[in-house]
């Protein structure tokens, strides 16, 4: 199960992970509210961004949703300091509106909610993840200098820049490990020592949230040499959500396909495709070569079922 980015900041700040502050909000009608809400908090500088499920918003662009042509603004994420003004304008425009993202498809997503939050001045981003590697059956903690970019781009091109740390099951997470990474990522004094508490705890987060994958990209080293997550992708593993019955709530129908919905209450194992070859197959790898064969002879499968 995905997470939106401010489900997933509430969760990881629980742990102890430092994050923004924030106010998710689904009518425009209640920005002036979050902004106050936030200025209570002391805070004066803020970024609005929209909540889907699919990451590089912030070069993503908005199309009018009742006119698919109609480009509204570039950019489903914007940082706008103290101007309140821009940032109540912004998020008129974008609210209920199509993001189209290198991670949503052509078709994009309806902008259904959007987080207000702590906007930050920062001097580097970073990239850090952690995930299962099914190849070793160890979790790997992925870290890399190249933040803020694509890492699909970084592993592609300059795999040497990303570093990987695997943990052994039996210890858990250990200290020289951070310290590895750290160093990996040319951490010094203060940043250093804070992202031995950040790893730490965002080890700790994805251990008991049973995460499938939680990713911080950026992580940024702030002016004043603090880590925090300014981005946060988690994902639930669907297997232990009998583990979680809390998080029953944080399921936002609104972004999966109405057919995978319908698909999950059974059990199946559902993916829907742009195909028009519809398979309907006994069991997972007989799927994936089933949806082989169908595309080496020319066609294009509309779904994976197991
Ligand atoms: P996505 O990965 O979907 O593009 P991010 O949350 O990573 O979304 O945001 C995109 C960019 O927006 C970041 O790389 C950063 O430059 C900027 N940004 C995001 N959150 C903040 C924030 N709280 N303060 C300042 N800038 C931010
Ligand atoms: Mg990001």
């Amino acid at each position: 199960m995905k997470l939106h980015e401010y489900q997933a900041k509430s969760l990881l700040k629980k742990f102890g992970v430092p994050v923004q502050d924030g106010v998710a909000i689904k009518i425009a009608g209640d920005f002036d509210n979050a902004v106050s809400q936030l200025r209570e908090k002391g805070i004066n500088q803020f970024v609005v961004k929209s909540q889907i499920h699919a990451g590089g918003r912030g070069k993503g662009k908005v199309f009018n949703k009742s006119n698919r042509e109609e480009l509204i603004v570039d950019g489903g994420v914007k940082f706008f300091g103290a101007n309140v003004d821009g940032a109540r304008e912004y998020a008129h425009k974008i609210l209920n509106n199509i993001l189209v993202t290198h991670q949503t498809g052509p078709d994009g997503k309806e902008v259904q909610t959007l987080f207000v939050a702590e906007g930050l001045d920062y001097k580097k981003e970073l990239y850090l993840s952690i995930l299962l590697d099914r190849s070793v059956s160890k979790n790997v903690i992925m870290a890399s200098t190249e933040g803020g970019v694509e890492i699909e781009k970084v592993a592609a091109e300059t795999p040497e820049k990303i570093i990987k740390v695997w943990v052994e099951p039996s210890v858990g997470f250990q200290a020289f490990q951070g310290r590895e990474l750290a160093f990996g990522l040319n951490l010094e004094g203060n940043a250093f020592k804070d992202f031995q508490k950040f790893i730490t705890a965002l080890y700790k987060a994805f251990e008991e949230l049973d995460a499938s994958m939680v990713e911080v990209n950026p992580m940024v080293i702030t002016n004043d040499d603090k880590i925090v997550a300014l981005d946060a992708k988690v994902t639930i593993d669907d297997n232990a959500l009998f583990r979680h019955k809390d998080f029953e709530d944080l399921r936002d129908l609104n972004e999966e396909d109405p057919l995978e919905i319908e698909a999950s209450k059974s059990n199946l194992n559902y993916i829907k495709l742009d195909g028009n070859v519809g398979c309907m197959v006994n069991g997972a790898v007989l799927a994936m070569a089933t949806m082989d064969i169908i595309k080496l002879a020319g066609g294009a499968p509309a779904n994976f079922l197991d």
